[in-house]
């Protein structure tokens, strides 16, 4: 009996063991599910951050969160987690070459910006430590960003490098006057009538706003179209020579013919003459040896026969030759006639030219070279006759402000007027000259002391009287003129300077004035 109440405490207690066992258990697989569970949710969350790389690593992925959400099924997860696995060691391997790709696409950048010239020296140490750090390889694309930044900062600074250097094709004043010193000499400059649209265009784009590049280019296009000019002239001379060579070789032709011709004559004849004689010989040894007057008589006939048609052969060959004399003359003559013609046009060609080299094309005034052709002509005449020369210099006051206020072209406009007014004030004996920009030179012949400040005078009244109108506004031109007599032992460019110095009192003075150096 005992035995048996022994056995059974013994079973109850191994009942109340088992069950804490159970309970332990129990708890045990719970803490174990929560920790599972959090794992899973965490593996979800990994994943999602994946996404984006690869569209069969997403599907999967998106497969595997959607099973494990669901906590029955993590069982049949397993296969999805084992393909999903390999895809993602595939992908690790992609990433890795790409990485290796871009550092070797911006190595090779570097390598770019290394070769510009103009770097500064700080940029060019960090850029080669830079070029070091990127020998080493990239592990993930958080390397990899912060490398690119640095490569752009570098673009950054060279840019702005580059925008500093830049600034320095400002345009700057002596730009400007060149600018102006080519439009002026555009204007002196004779262009043929198809080039001086295009020069119109150049020397307008010179008076605005321009750039440097603006400036480069009618440079080159000027120089192109002169080059273009001289060439045409060569083409002109050498067809001209060519025309004379031909001529003179046509010449040469004739006159050679005629030479050999009359050689040839020259030996007919001398045989005929020789014939003739020895027909006259044998008449007088006739005469001498015959005795019987009848058989004398016979041969005398047969020899005046012989003579006469020795004779008539030399008239026909005397004939003949002034005909082919005649002949020669009249073809030298007519090539003479031709060779003339052409030299009289080519002359005419070189007359022109030379008018139109003399001529301002603004005002149509003669130009400075003009000036000094006849500035020597003048000085000539002064040192043969000592009749009294002067030299004036007139110069527009204030020109500037009339082109700053109303344009260039109203500027031109105006020069143009002032030149008609300053050509319409003197007589056909007296000179005036465009020198440039808004100065003219006049040259005064036989102008009494007492009469050059009352001529300069009206030359300045009649200037001032011109009623200009520029938008509306009545506008009055003035001209300061300066004048000087040459003297004796003076170059006329000594006088000229004389007069430019008086010039300069007058505008000094107060401009609108004539200042005479007595
Ligand atoms: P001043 O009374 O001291 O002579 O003053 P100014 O303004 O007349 O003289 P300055 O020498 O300072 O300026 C001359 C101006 O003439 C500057 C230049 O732009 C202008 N000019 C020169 N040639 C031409 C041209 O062919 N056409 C135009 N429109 N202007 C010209
Ligand atoms: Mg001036
Ligand atoms: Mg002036």
């Amino acid at each position: 009996m005992k035995d048996a109440a022994t056995s059974t405490s013994q079973v109850n207690m191994l009942q109340q063991k088992l069950y804490s066992a159970r309970q332990a258990i129990d708890e045990m697989n719970e803490a174990q599910n929560e920790k599972l569970q959090l794992l899973m949710q965490f593996i979800g969350q990994l994943s999602l951050a994946c996404k984006g790389q690869n569209l069969e690593l997403d599907n999967k992925l998106a497969k595997l969160r959607h099973k494990l959400a669901n906590f029955s099924q993590v069982e049949d997860s397993l296969a999805d987690l084992n393909e999903a696995d390999t895809i993602l060691k595939q992908q690790y391997g992609r990433i890795m070459l790409q990485l290796e790709d871009s550092r070797q696409a911006l190595n090779n950048m570097v390598g770019q910006i290394q070769r510009i010239q103009s770097l500064p020296s700080k940029l060019k140490l960090e850029i080669n430590y830079f070029k070091k750090e990127l020998s080493k390889p990239l592990h993930t694309y958080w390397d990899y960003i912060p490398k690119v930044e640095r490569v752009v900062n570098f673009y950054d600074e060279i840019l702005k490098e580059q925008f500093n250097l830049g600034e320095q094709f400002e345009i700057l004043p002596r730009h400007r006057q060149s600018a102006h010193e080519l439009a002026q000499l555009l204007s002196e400059i004779e262009f043929r009538k198809e080039q001086r649209e295009q020069i119109a265009e150049i020397k307008k784009s010179l008076t605005e706003e321009f750039e440097l590049n603006t400036l480069l280019d009618a440079y080159q296009v000027v120089l192109g179209l002169l080059l273009d000019n001289i060439a045409r002239e060569k083409t002109a001379s050498q067809e001209f020579l060519y025309v004379l060579n031909n001529a003179l070789s046509n010449v040469q032709e004739v006159v050679t013919e005629s030479y050999s011709h009359s050689i040839k004559s020259f030996q007919v004849a001398k045989q005929l003459n020789r014939d003739i004689n020895g027909q006259v010989d044998n008449v007088g040894e006739a005469v001498i040896e015959v005795d019987n007057i009848d058989e004398l008589k016979s041969q005398i006939t047969t020899h005046l026969a012989s003579l006469r048609k020795a004779l008539g052969r030399k008239e026909l060959l005397e004939n003949r030759e002034q005909a082919q004399l005649k002949q020669s003359v009249e073809a030298l003559r007519q090539e003479l006639k031709e060779l003339g013609k052409e030299t009289e046009s080519y002359k005419e060609r070189l007359f022109e030219q030379q008018k139109l080299n003399l001529l301002d094309s603004l005002t149509q005034l003669p130009n400075r070279s003009a000036l000094e052709e006849r500035m020597d002509i003048e000085y000539r005449n002064f040192q043969r006759t000592n009749q009294p020369l002067w030299v004036a210099v007139a110069d527009i006051d204030h020109f500037k402000t009339i082109n700053d206020n109303f344009g260039h072209s109203t500027g031109d406009k105006t020069l143009q007027v002032i030149a008609m007014a300053l050509k319409n004030s003197l007589r056909e004996s007296e000179f005036v000259a465009r020198y440039g920009g808004e100065e003219f030179v006049l040259l005064l012949p036989n102008i009494a002391e007492s009469d050059i400040l009352p001529l300069l005078n009206r030359v300045r009244e009649k200037v001032k009287s011109i009623p200009f109108k520029f938008k509306n506004q009545r506008i009055t031109v003035t001209v300061s003129i300066g004048a000087a007599q040459i003297i004796e032992n003076e170059l006329i460019n000594e006088t000229f300077d004389r007069a430019d110095a008086a010039l300069y009192k007058a505008k000094n003075e107060s401009r609108d004035r004539v200042i005479v150096d007595f």
